[in-house]
């Protein structure tokens, strides 16, 4: 599944294609994502300049006059631009058609991503309440402690809420807290200040380094094979039950949160 590095990395890659190009024409496929893609797309969209690509927690907005196109890649999704003479995948929902003859082509084969349009001052219900991108300055060293007053939940399922910090995955909460050293199964209320201070560091940390890393393994997003976006990533923690942790050579630990897999060192995080 896509985590924040992967469309980070996906809206760097698209970001020379499709910029400053008009559409020519929009293309449905397959109506039926996690939502249905408005038809409208198709006359509201003719003839419009793509102004920029920005990203907002896993969300990417391709930025128009009147309003952006909102797509979030789901499980399986990804997005690349080819010549519109290629010949479209099976599984290629959504195609915008530039006015350089190439192609912007949504593929989602198990179609939980999504294709939404958000008018000017208008905010959709998926992004109203999100809270502060974990790579901006808006994520400081107040922004969990604050949040975390009074919360019983245990802080990974905290990290994880998107009212609290917005885009940080299950991969990343458990490679966070490894890094600070903090144990999954702690309660958010009850940890402290300067705890949070390190977490935060460690959650920008291991978001950046993934991007960073992104950027050097990943397929060309006009390449015709492959799902650009998708890359391998160095992971400390996550995926390694009963392997050595790679500080204290203890046995890394899984365990179920919030119906979501957790890796920790119960030795190195306390
Ligand atoms: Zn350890």
């Amino acid at each position: 599944m896509p985590e924040l590095p992967e469309v980070e990395t996906t809206r760097r890659g698209l970001e020379p294609l499709i910029t400053d190009k008009k559409i020519v024409s929009i293309h449905i496929y397959k109506k039926k994502l996690r939502w249905e893609i408005p038809s409208h797309l198709k006359s509201t969209l003719n003839n419009q300049t793509v102004k920029a690509i920005s990203r907002r927690a896993k969300y990417l907005l391709v930025q128009f006059e009147h309003g952006q196109l909102v797509m979030h890649l789901g499980m399986s999704g990804s997005i690349r631009v080819v010549p519109s003479s290629e010949p479209l995948k099976k599984h290629e929902h959504f195609e915008i058609k530039l006015d350089n003859s190439t192609s912007l082509r949504f593929h989602d084969p198990r179609r939980f991503g999504s294709v939404l349009w958000q008018k000017p001052n208008e905010t959709i219900s998926l992004l109203k309440n999100l809270g502060p991108e974990p790579l901006s300055y808006e994520f400081d060293n107040n922004s969990l402690f604050k949040s975390s007053i009074g919360k019983s939940k245990n802080i990974k399922t905290f990290i994880m809420d998107s009212n609290v910090v917005a885009g940080v995955g299950n991969i990343y909460a458990s490679e966070s807290l490894f890094l600070a050293g903090i144990s999954p199964k702690r309660k958010a209320g009850k940890t402290s200040k300067n705890r949070f201070i390190i977490l935060t560091e460690s959650i920008r940390s291991v978001l950046s380094d993934a991007i960073n890393n992104g950027g050097t393994t990943l397929n060309d997003f006009s390449n015709v094979d492959g799902n650009p976006g998708y890359f391998s990533q160095v992971l400390s923690v996550y995926g390694r039950d009963n392997m050595p942790c790679i500080r204290c050579s203890g046995k890394i630990k899984k365990i179920i949160q919030n119906q979501r897999a957790t890796y920790y060192c119960p030795k190195c995080q306390h």
